[in-house]
């Protein structure tokens, strides 16, 4: 059972920890966050996620009020008083309490301890179709807490079908919502878009994995044109993992369903997490 979340340092009940309301985050929404996995008590890819949390916050020129050892610490104890050893942590850092509302003053910082996500395994076995919808995150690579378009879309996917959109500029893709996007050329050839994504740690592991398999693999622009010639494609995100797409508005990719080389990196992506449990140790306090 999930009962504390730590709101600046102090362990405080889930349902009653808070920030005030002249918080930028929620005035403004000027806040970063981050969002990994605890597996048999293992935080997982624990410095990646780190080093993206830091360097989201130096991006909009926060500063995390605490060095990443600390954090270690504050993450460790708050793993200890909610006895849950399979859950996600939400890392939060907001704009501050701001005297004028507009200008960024000392950052909030709140750890959040969620329940294990999960994701039903028919869309893995089935493939899911994506939704293009025009739009650019805004300072895209930051994890920004502001997801105003997705979130406002939601209706529209749910009108075309589509649990998750793609993102594009009228010539290139970036990437969905929550997650970053892959296709698999007619070649054979794993390609991602280099520039206006976020740098998620499953696509940084994913293309690691790629690479040691002998896939080749393209990190650059990746047009709009391409998506008919695709062989196959998916999504990767903390959550997701690798999510085989099918389909992309009324585009079929590939054969409709999910193809050998999602299938196998999913298979990778897979161990490649049970290797990083067996290597790694709980934190310690
Ligand atoms: C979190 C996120 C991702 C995926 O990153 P992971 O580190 O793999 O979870 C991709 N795009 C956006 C916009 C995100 O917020």
């Amino acid at each position: 059972m999930i009962r504390y979340h730590d709101v600046n340092g102090g362990l405080r009940q889930k349902y009653t920890a808070s920030f005030r309301l002249d918080d930028l985050g929620l005035l403004r929404g000027y806040g970063i966050f981050d969002y990994f996995l605890v597996r048999q008590g293992v935080p997982m890819f624990w410095d990646d996620y780190a080093d993206r949390f830091y360097r989201s916050a130096r991006l909009l020129g926060l500063e995390v009020p605490i060095a990443p050892e600390e954090l270690r610490q504050r993450i460790a104890r708050l793993l200890e008083a909610n006895r849950e050893r399979n859950t996600a942590i939400r890392l939060l850092l907001t704009g501050g309490y701001a005297d004028d509302s507009y200008t960024p003053a000392e950052p909030n910082l709140a750890i959040m301890q969620h329940p294990m996500p999960s994701v039903a395994p028919e869309r893995y076995e089935e493939g899911i179709k994506l939704m293009l919808y025009r739009h650019l995150r805004e300072v895209p690579e930051v994890k920004s807490t502001n997801y105003l378009t997705g979130i406002h879309i939601r209706e529209l996917l749910k009108q075309a079908g589509a649990p998750e959109v793609l993102y594009h500029d009228g010539r290139l893709v970036s990437e969905s919502a929550r997650s970053n996007f892959f296709i698999v050329t007619a070649e054979g050839v794993l390609v991602t878009p280099a520039e206006q994504v976020l740098h998620g740690v499953t696509r940084k592991h994913v293309l690691e994995l790629a690479q040691q398999a002998g896939i080749r693999t393209e990190v650059r622009d990746l047009t709009l044109d391409e998506l008919p010639r695709a062989a196959e494609a998916f999504l990767t995100s903390t959550i997701k993992g690798v999510l085989p797409v099918v389909q992309i508005d009324e585009l079929r990719i590939g054969e409709g369903r999910p193809g050998p080389v999602s299938r196998r990196l999913r298979e990778l992506w897979q161990n490649h997490v049970a290797d990083y449990i067996a290597r790694h140790q709980p934190f310690k306090r």
